[in-house]
């Protein structure tokens, strides 16, 4: 099935980049292993570096485009490139769209590597100026601005505080400005959360998290516009090389089938075990955009629906060695980093964690990025009771 916007999400998750094959009958699209796809009669006048067609799997193959048919529909947006992981579309997007002198401004709580590129790499190399902002108020991404802001990326819910910025909001503040804004749309996944009908110009997310969902390989996408996605896929996939392989667009478009069955599963977990963890006397703060008392809850629930995501944020009244403890009593969730699999994942973030300083004051003691999966949310929740006994907090 070509993209049709007809159709429910449901149903695009299942059928869209699929189809049957004209000459084998099979029903679900293959793997093509190859790496170079055979020239024309005369080859002479081709193009080496186009990404058009295919060629060699690094200028794109059968299966990226596949999976780009897909993610372009579930993401609501008009073209899409598919990378070799998540990091490989945020400095995709950035290596082709940055020039010297540009000036990016973007959220203070982001996955790590775009603080690396963001707020080392790309300033200090290629002169390009870049301003850490908290943008979960918009008005301070209006007091950023500079005559030259070409661009301004936000996280929404940002890792690993969960903080949550107003993507209209800001799409607006962008779009006045002659800037153009991107939105790492991976915690939400956009079963939750569709950045480019709330006005961003650019989703951007880890296929390695929700949209694969297994565990078991990685990915990352840039959906936006034609005219950058032509851009970008020339520049990064082309010229950077980060090309993903089609063994791995398979498995992310199969994990993708089931993307909203398993989002709804997350989406009542996280709210089971955040509810359940916000009653315990030892559990010194829970950070779930779902929950009221959450800063960005109202936001949150404007920009996110049907759900909140699978991933929260805790932190215990303990010292450090306790929470090793705790986390080593545990049975059934697995500490891990990765989020957005099948099975509940925890990360102990110490307290010396570099980025402390953006974040806020509760989690400067030391917290856990708990990635809350589709296992039984009774026996979730028992588990971590069972940990808690054992380091006596419960
Ligand atoms: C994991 C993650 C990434 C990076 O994705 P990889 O596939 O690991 O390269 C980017 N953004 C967010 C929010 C992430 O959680």
């Amino acid at each position: 099935m070509q993209e049709s916007s007809n159709y429910g999400f449901a149903t695009r998750a299942v059928h869209v980049g699929n189809e049957v094959g004209k000459d084998s009958g099979a029903i679900k699209r293959p793997i093509t292993m190859g790496n170079s796809y055979a020239l024309p009669y005369d080859p002479t006048d081709m193009n080496w570096s186009s990404a058009s067609g295919n060629l060699y799997t690094r200028n794109g193959g059968t299966n990226q485009k596949y999976l780009q048919e897909r993610v372009a529909s579930l993401e609501g947006g008009e073209d899409c490139v598919v990378l070799a992981s998540g990091v490989a579309a945020l400095s995709g997007l950035f290596f082709a769209l940055l020039k010297q002198g540009d000036h990016v401004i973007f959220s203070s709580v982001t996955y790590i590597a775009v603080y690396r590129l963001l707020h080392e790499l790309f300033n200090n190399k290629f002169g390009v100026e870049t301003t850490l902002v908290d943008t979960s108020d918009p008005a301070n991404v209006e007091a950023a601005i500079r005559p030259n802001t070409k661009l301004i990326h936000i996280e929404t819910p940002g890792n690993p505080t969960l903080t949550i910025s107003d993507i209209a909001a800001i799409a607006d503040i962008a779009h006045r400005h002659g800037a153009l804004l991107s939105v790492d749309n991976t915690f939400a996944s956009p079963y939750n959360q569709r950045p480019i009908e709330l006005g961003a110009d650019f989703a951007v997310e880890s296929l390695t998290k929700y949209v694969n969902g297994h565990g078991d390989a990685m990915g990352g996408a840039i959906v936006g516009k034609k005219e950058y996605l032509d851009q970008i896929r020339a520049v990064s996939q082309v010229n950077l090389g980060g090309a993903i392989s089609p063994f791995n667009a398979w498995l992310i478009m199969r994990g993708s089938v089931t993307l909203p069955l398993r989002m709804r599963q997350h989406n009542e977990n996280a709210m089971q075990v955040a509810r359940w963890l916000e009653a315990q006397p030892c559990v010194s703060f829970v950070a779930y955009p779902g929950l009221e008392r959450h800063k960005g809850h109202a936001v949150a629930k404007k920009q996110m629906a049907p759900g909140f995501g699978g991933v929260l944020s805790f932190g215990l009244k303990a010292d450090h060695d306790t929470h090793n403890r705790f986390v080593s009593h545990l049975k059934v969730i697995t500490s891990a980093v990765s989020l957005g699999h099948d099975e509940s994942l925890i990360v102990f973030l110490g307290e010396n964690d570099e980025r402390q300083y953006l974040y806020p004051p509760e989690f400067h003691n030391g917290f856990f990025r708990f990635s809350v999966g589709i296992e039984d949310a009774a026996d979730i929740i028992a588990d971590l009771k069972q940990a808690l006994e054992q380091v006596g907090l419960l």
